[in-house]
């Protein structure tokens, strides 16, 4: 995956753990928050691994999580790994944007990850579940939203078995969860199913791309222009 930590100056604070496509966007833009959720199992990591090799400007909100790290995660590019006593301190202190408890374990999005990416003018991922997201439309009303639904239930499983990373019991629960959460999905301005990969990548670059042109992205850029008009 072409992508590699950024380390932004943000307020003071050294702001790590942005995973960066590549950095070439106009500073004239505001970037644009994109929040995806989906299923567990629906192929989503693999979305956005495709996604960000072919996103120039478009950086992964890297989120605090109290699970323990897979084999091949890394803290500081996969999530932050803390305790429930670090992550329980942060939500006292109210540095997150959001957070949640997912399959009995904490995450969330911190603040300063946001911060960071819009001074640096980079458009920012955000890989949350739909709790999550409820909370970020609250907050944040003009972040772009794409729920990823599988093609079927027993594709899903499928999916879930084949990737031989949770037990049955895990399985068993994601699918659970699964029912629910797909529920969520007209909360969501988009929707990508992903049945064929290739298909599913292309169209969240279309969505990514659009979601660049949006008035609220374009605001600081139209406003200089408008300016030169002398008015
Ligand atoms: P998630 O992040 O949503 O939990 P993953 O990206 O880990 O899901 O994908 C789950 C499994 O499905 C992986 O083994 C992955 O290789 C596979 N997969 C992802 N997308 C597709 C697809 N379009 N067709 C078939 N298999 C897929
Ligand atoms: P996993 O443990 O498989 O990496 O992620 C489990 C679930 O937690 C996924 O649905 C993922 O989107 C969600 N998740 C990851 N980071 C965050 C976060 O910061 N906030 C919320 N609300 N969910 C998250």
């Amino acid at each position: 995956m072409a992508c590699f930590c950024l380390l932004i100056t943000c307020h003071s604070s050294l702001v790590t753990g942005f995973n960066v496509a590549k950095k070439n966007k106009t500073p004239m833009s505001r970037g644009t928050i994109i929040v995806i959720s989906a299923p567990s199992g629906s192929g989503k990591s693999t979305l956005i691994k495709h996604l960000m090799a072919h996103s120039p400007g478009l950086c992964f909100s890297v989120s605090y999580t109290t699970r323990a790290p897979r084999a091949t995660e890394k803290n500081g590019r996969d999530y932050f790994f803390v305790s429930p006593r670090v992550f329980k301190g942060m939500v006292a202190r109210g540095e997150f944007v959001e957070w949640a408890d997912v399959y009995g374990h904490l995450y969330g999005t911190a603040h300063k990850q946001l911060l960071a990416a819009q001074e640096a003018g980079l458009d920012i991922l955000l890989d949350i579940d739909v709790q999550g997201h409820q909370q970020v439309r609250k907050r944040l009303p003009e972040a772009v939203s794409i729920f990823i639904l599988p093609p079927s239930f027993q594709e899903l499983s499928r999916r879930l078995c084949d990737r031989h990373s949770d037990t049955p019991e895990d399985i068993e629960r994601r699918l659970q969860t699964a029912r629910k959460e797909i529920s969520h999905w007209p909360e969501y301005e988009y929707l990508v199913v992903n049945d064929h990969l290739k298909d599913a990548v292309q169209a969240l670059r279309a969505i990514v791309r659009a979601a660049r042109f949006r008035r609220p992205s374009q605001a600081r850029r139209a406003e200089k222009i408008i300016e030169s008009f002398g008015g």
